[in-house]
């Protein structure tokens, strides 16, 4: 399948790497909007949010149950925002659903 999150996740694109076990990957974004940005996948391909239904929503719980130790990991320490973008309304660009954890800095209160 040609999606980047699959690829950077079986390694075919290489990426800064925050946390991995059997599930999930959280790397660092390429781009980032906040002093810290990492984001978490699940290895699984969901293609976004709206895609979410009662037999992979253990693999969203399994992100949320790792997002402190994730955070922790990337050296954020005062707290943090978590995004997902799903659809197009939203701008999603990368097809694999994916939560971007910000911090590292106070950030804006309102996000738009
Ligand atoms: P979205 O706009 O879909 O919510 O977020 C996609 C994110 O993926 C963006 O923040 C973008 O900077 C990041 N991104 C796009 N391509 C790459 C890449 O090749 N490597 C990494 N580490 N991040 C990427
Ligand atoms: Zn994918």
């Amino acid at each position: 399948m040609d999606c980047l999150f699959c690829k950077i996740v079986n390694g075919q694109i290489p990426s800064n790497k925050v946390y991995e076990d059997e599930r999930i990957l959280a790397f660092y974004d390429i781009n980032p909007e906040a002093k810290i940005h990492v984001l978490v996948v699940p290895k699984a391909h969901i293609e976004s949010a709206s895609e979410i239904n009662q037999t992979n929503s253990n693999e969203v719980a399994y992100i949320f149950e790792k997002i402190p130790q994730i955070a922790s990991l990337a050296g954020i320490t005062n707290g943090f925002r978590v995004i997902t973008n799903s659809g197009l309304d939203s701008c999603q660009s990368v097809m694999h659903l994916h939560f971007h954890i910000l911090g590292g800095e106070k950030l804006p209160e309102h996000i738009r």
